[in-house]
Formats: C-alpha cells, structure tokens, sequence
C-alpha cells in the first residue's frame, strides 16, 4: 500500500488492525507532511512497528515529466507507476496557492468541450495518486497549498471512494491543513454520488457544472445529461446544500454562441430561482472541439443579467492560457 493514500480514519484503523495505538497515526502525519519524513525509522516507533510499516506501506510518488510554469500558474505532468500520465495545475490567487487536481486517467463522461473527454477513461486514481499530485506541486514549486479544487481530469465522483479519502486527508489538520471551505469537489451532475458524496464525515464545498439552462441544450453539450437531468441534479444539490450547509456552485462554461446570450442567462436566474447556489462563469480554454471562447463583452453582460435577477454570479479569472492549461491538453499532447 502507499502511505500517501491512507486517509487519517484508515491509518488508525490500520493501527487497531495491527494491535497497536492507534494515536500514532497523528505522529505518522505529522511527520510526513509537516516534515516530510519518508522512512519510518525517523518516527521513534519501536523496531517491530518499523518493521511492520515498511513491510506494510511505500512512499512511492508520481514522477514528474513535464513542467511549465508562467506569471500566474503552473502545470505539471506526472506518470504514474504503470506509465500512464495525469496533470495537475497550480493557480497562484489572490488568497494563496489553489491546486486543481485530477481523479481519473482520461474520463468516460464525453463533454463536447472537453480535451479530457476525448480520451476515454482508463483506470481510476488511487487516493496515494490523488494526493501524490499535490505533494508533486508543493515539492517542485516549494509551495504551501491554500486551496484545492478537484476538478482536473476525470469525474470526481465517479470515484468516490478515493476522492473521499483524499478530501479527509488534504483537509487533516496534521496532514496538509487545506481549509475545508478551500476545497471543492467539482461533478458533471452525478445525481445519486451527489447525495452519497453529502453523506460523507467531512464533505467539502461542491460544484457542478452545469453549462446549459435546459435540458436539451446540456444534453447536446453533456451527454450525462441524458441519464440525469437538470431537475434531478438541481434536487441532488438542494440535498447537498440542506445537509451539509456547504456551498454550491453552478459552473458554466461560457461558449460562443452556444450558451452565453443574454436569454440563457435569464432562464438561467429562473432555473436557480431562490436557490441559495452560486454561479462561476468560467472562460472556454480552446481545445481541439470547435467551441469558442466568449468575447469579454458577451461574459460581463450574462453575468450583468445575472446579478440583475438576484443571482450571485462570478467570472473566474482565467490562469495560464500560455501552458496548455485547459484540462487534458498536456497529457494529449504527450500521448500524440
Ligand atoms: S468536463 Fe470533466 S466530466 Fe466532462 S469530460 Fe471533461 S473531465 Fe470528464
């Protein structure tokens, strides 16, 4: 097993598993991700622990390939141990060091906008992987990590048992400390997972990208759609939300032409209604799909009509056009 996956309930059950305390798995987290320990003869256990933990766990961690860095992001491509590759982003904002991750190698989901989506799924991420990518920034950019959003290649809640993990662990006090509101799984609208994902211990905030005001719009764009509808994603969130007072919001893509008149954003108000969700416009990064960006302009007046309906609305900044930084570009690049 790799250390890197154990999150801080599976460590101490492993502890009671083996018969001993099972507090030394805070001395186990301390030691790794505050001091960046890897070898368990530096905790001060007994020899037979030592030995048990070596026998037991590695520290094996993804290999980077790839690196490219500009003013204001950073990407990094990783292989992991049975050669395939994933990308993980670094976002430096205003409030600190954001981290976009990814769960999956490829993704079965098939947005039409998508990089990722084009290049079907080939295995799930462990959560040794999922958390591997964050240690992988931190080390080669020698940065602490503020935030997290889990929304880089594949579905997060198409593996959720691993993204639960990682979420328990990056959000650990001992372990990486990422404040639990600086955490955001992101979902193409899995209705039943986002109702599994509310019942966990210690959800974080959720996303979901929406990118359309109706069904026959997001079915051509999502094909997900088809299997759950806008209704039922609205109703999964609405649970979400009452459940666990988190956050919601509701991404959407801006595409030129396709989603961003003034009309969408109108019946985009409605659909939310009194919903207390949130809506991040967010900049179409050019793939190789036929979709544009929408201009500036088109962006500020959807989030105008937006605000003017009662909806908070945001445009997210955009970070590292210069890197390839859309989801899945280096790993495509990489595997032509
Ligand atoms: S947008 Fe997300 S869910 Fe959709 S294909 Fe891309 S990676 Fe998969």
């Amino acid at each position: 097993m790799n250390i890197y996956g154990m999150s801080p309930r599976k460590l101490r059950d492993y502890f009671n598993y083996i018969g001993e305390n099972s507090a030394k798995a805070a001395i186990i987290y301390d030691g790794i991700y505050r001091r960046g320990v890897i070898d368990f003869a530096e905790f001060g256990f007994a020899e037979r622990i030592i030995e048990r933990l070596r026998a037991d766990f590695d520290f094996a961690l993804p290999k980077i390939v790839e690196k490219r860095e500009c003013e204001d992001a950073a990407k990094l491509l990783l292989e992991l141990s049975d050669g395939e590759f994933v990308e993980t982003v670094l976002m430096r904002q205003a409030f600190g060091n954001c981290i976009c991750v990814s769960t999956q190698v490829g993704c079965n989901m098939g947005c039409k906008f998508c990089q990722s989506g084009m290049l079907k799924k080939r295995r799930d991420l462990t959560a040794a992987e999922i958390t591997g990518q964050a240690l992988a920034i931190a080390k080669a950019f020698n940065c602490k990590i503020d935030g997290v959003s889990v929304m880089g290649i594949g579905e997060p809640l198409d593996n959720l048992e691993a993204v639960a993990d990682f979420c328990e662990l990056v959000t650990e006090d001992k372990g990486l400390a990422v404040g639990r509101r600086h955490v955001t799984v992101s979902t193409c609208g899995l209705a039943p997972k986002i109702r599994e994902f509310a019942e966990l211990p210690r959800p974080c905030n959720l996303a979901i990208s929406l990118h359309a005001p109706d069904d026959g719009l997001r079915s051509a764009l999502m094909p997900i759609n088809k299997a759950y509808p806008i209704a039922d994603v609205m109703s999964a969130a609405e649970y979400f939300s009452e459940k666990t007072h988190r956050r919601v919001t509701l991404e959407y893509i801006m595409l030129d032409g396709v989603n961003d008149t003034p009309d969408h954003a109108r019946r985009l108000a409605e659909l939310i209604g009194k919903r207390d969700f949130y809506v991040n416009l967010i900049p179409y990064n050019s793939t190789d799909s036929s979709y544009k960006k929408s201009s500036p302009e088109t962006v500020s007046a959807f989030c105008g009509v937006l605000k003017d309906n009662g909806v908070i609305a945001t445009k997210r900044r955009e970070f590292g056009a210069d890197l390839n930084a859309a989801c899945g570009q280096l790993r495509a690049d990489r595997l032509r």
